[in-house]
């Protein structure tokens, strides 16, 4: 397959993003990289020299032959690259409009596409000879997959995760200790995703000698966007060579967006083909209110600078982060990668949103009409593909990125669609301890 021999490599910029490279941090040392106003490096001096030996060494290895052959053999043989693109016909039958095809990261090993990220960014520390990774975790979906690779690659692994999280996730925590790893309790704040962020800098600026940073989105201070964004280039690349196979050049192209990972990695290849439209969804959760939603684009979020990046997010009056609701966890998070908050301004990037209720049901329609079971995350961008694809005809073709599986919401999913069967089944297994 054409995408895999590719191995990473730096996707095309678009024109907006030219000349963001070169710029001088307020140290005057080293290239700090923007996305228009959004991005940067805003950390504490000790985090400095740790960022800039990661960049150089990212951009000497994503660079070299010997790396991309390793990081390619880790994504055939481990991961189950490439993943398929499957045509959702029946569906596509039913709606009518353009035909709906689905790229189907949950084959991914652990469910996901996060292991992508987890897996280019171990071998790239295992390179830099550090032999301890620390990751932080909300979902826990982020830990899971970090905890798996680290196995692998036989590296020491500790995940910082907000107590509530850790109550609220508990599966995931079962998951990430069956994989060997250490899972770190976060008591301050309102203990949850973004005070595991903040310890887990804290852990880095002590440890960086044998100690590399696994961030899990396209976030946080440059390099970490940069790097994420290729690591997950490998989706749009294969969906590329899959389409160029089938003879399909998409309409458009839809993710779900959380922090923005999967969807920047899908939509990469393709910022440069104005032909393809790009279209993000965010969690509308119960409404628009502030507290009800995880979206940020659209007037929702506002300019500020949290974990080291300056990006839109979901602030109150003071600037202070608001809390967030979404039925996804993976999308539950106040800000989103800097690029994508780029383009959605310049508008190469059109966003809409999904209700908590319309991804309940399109999990539900693709698992009924194709027997694609839909992470909770990935729902949201299928709730969005019946309406898009009905602005074209039939003879084009919109691709979705399933971004993750759904077995993983079973808690969730059970309690909002079977609550009563679900009742019934815990209280006969807590009574047969
Ligand atoms: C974590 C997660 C997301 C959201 O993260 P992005 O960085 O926005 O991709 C989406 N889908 C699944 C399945 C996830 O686990």
């Amino acid at each position: 397959m054409q995408g895999q021999a590719d191995g990473p490599r730096r996707a095309a910029e678009s024109d907006s993003d030219k000349g963001r490279r070169g710029r001088q941090g307020a140290a005057g040392q080293g290239r700090h990289d923007f996305f228009g106003e959004f991005g940067g490096r805003y950390v504490a001096e000790v985090l400095r020299s740790p960022l800039d030996e990661l960049e150089i060494a990212f951009d000497e290895a994503i660079s070299d032959s010997a790396f991309q052959r390793e990081l390619d053999g880790v994504l055939r043989d481990y991961v189950g690259r490439p993943t398929p693109l499957i045509a959702a016909d029946r569906i596509s039958d039913q709606i009518g409009g353009a035909r709906i095809y689905v790229k189907q990261e949950g084959l991914a090993a652990t469910g996901a596409h996060k292991v992508n990220n987890a897996v280019g960014q171990a071998l790239l520390a295992r390179r830099m000879g550090k032999s301890r990774i620390i990751a932080e975790t909300g979902a826990g979906q982020h830990g899971v997959a970090v905890a798996a690779v680290c196995a692998r690659l036989g590296l020491a692994c500790d995940v910082y995760m907000g107590e509530l999280d850790m109550r609220r996730q508990k599966p995931n925590v079962f998951w990430m200790e069956r994989y060997g790893a250490r899972v770190l309790p976060v008591a301050g704040g309102s203990a949850t995703l973004k005070d595991a962020v903040n310890e887990a800098l804290r852990d880095w600026s002590a440890s960086f000698e044998d100690t590399h940073y696994l961030l899990g989105s396209v976030l946080g201070p440059s390099p970490f966007p940069d790097m994420v964004r290729e690591f997950q280039a490998v989706i749009g690349r294969e969906t590329q060579a899959q389409c160029a196979e089938r003879g399909i050049e998409p309409a458009a192209l839809l993710a779900c967006v959380g922090g923005g990972s999967n969807a920047i990695g899908f939509f990469s290849p393709y910022l440069e083909n104005e032909g393809t439209r790009l279209i993000g969804v965010e969690a509308g959760g119960r409404g628009t209110d502030p507290g009800e939603h995880a979206a940020r684009m659209r007037g929702l979020g506002r300019p500020g600078i949290v974990h080291g990046y300056k990006s839109l997010f979901l602030l109150d009056e003071d600037g202070q982060v608001l809390p967030t609701h979404s039925v996804s966890a993976g999308l539950d998070y106040p800000g989103i990668g800097p690029q994508l908050a780029h383009l959605g301004r310049t508008g190469r990037v059109e966003f809409r949103r999904a209700t908590d209720q319309e991804a309940l049901e399109a999990l539900d329609y693709f698992a009924r009409t194709e027997g694609l079971l839909f992470a909770l995350e990935s729902a949201h961008g299928a709730a969005a593909a019946p309406a898009v694809a009905m602005e074209y005809s039939n003879d084009q073709a919109i691709v979705l990125n399933m971004s993750g599986r759904g077995d993983k919401d079973l808690f969730i999913g059970a309690r909002e669609l079977d609550r009563e069967g679900w009742k019934r089944f815990l209280k006969e297994e807590y009574e047969s301890l």
